[in-house]
């Protein structure tokens, strides 16, 4: 699975997991829709306190499997030093015109981790740039249309809201799989912030908090810098819920 492909769904993550945790439900909707997804990994996480990179490769393929990724890649930008700078950015500009995604989702710009807020900038540049035909003129342009921003810690005020309510458990289910990473009692190391059993009861809180306020059961948060055109606001408009 590690290598990349063209796909309508990117999903860029600057750590295994943020993907799974900010947009886990949405790709597995938009796998049963019929699209193809892929997850990019920005950094290998090596920084992390528990685990190790092995570890959490492994942890990444049970996940990607749940998930139904059409690929998993890794982009191996040192962890904790995630640079705007022309050789990260090339890296970017090069998957995404390999990759020519319809759609892609990234890391909300700003966030308690300063590896998310600069992997947001360097996407959001790349971008771009990846649209710009003289810059790396050997690979043809491609420049999706939007960038979807899901949230991390920080929260913003949604664009919109994608209901995972029937995807809400696998979601889970791939989370689970990183058992370095997230609540597990049978881990023998020390706890960490995201490891707490408090963290992961967040991940909960807020899918009902955000579909609670979308209307449905379980939702996804997702942040847009543009307007959003409809074509007919009646079937999204017009349900009554009691
Ligand atoms: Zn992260």
């Amino acid at each position: 699975m590690n290598d990349t492909n063209p796909v309508d769904i990117l999903a860029l993550g600057a750590h295994p997991d943020d993907a799974e945790l900010g947009c886990g439900g949405t790709l597995i909707k938009l796998k049963k829709l019929g699209y193809k997804t892929g997850i990019v990994d920005l950094t290998e996480g090596e920084l992390g306190s528990r685990g190790t990179v092995e570890k959490r490769y492994e942890e990444s393929a049970v996940a990607s499997k749940l998930l139904q990724l059409d690929f998993r890649y890794n982009l191996k930008i040192p962890d904790g030093n995630v640079e705007v700078n022309e050789q990260n950015k090339n890296k970017m500009i090069r998957l995404i015109r390999k990759t020519k995604p319809k759609i892609i989702l990234a890391p909300f710009h700003e966030d308690r981790h300063p590896d998310h807020i600069h992997s947001s900038q360097l996407i959001t540049e790349s971008w771009f740039y990846a649209g710009v035909k003289k810059i790396l003129p050997e690979i043809p342009p491609h420049r999706p249309f939007r960038i979807l921003y899901y949230m991390a810690k920080y929260e913003f005020i949604p664009s919109f809201v994608i209901d995972i309510s029937d995807e809400y458990e696998l979601k889970f289910k791939a989370l689970a799989a990183y058992k370095s990473q997230f609540y597990n009692p049978e881990w023998p190391q020390e706890q960490t912030f995201i490891s707490s059993r408090w963290f992961m009861d967040s991940v909960d809180f807020r899918a009902r908090h955000f579909g609670w306020m979308a209307g449905v059961k379980y939702g996804e948060p997702f942040w847009i810098r543009e307007c959003m055109a409809i074509e007919d606001p009646v079937p999204i408009f017009s349900r009554t819920i009691m």
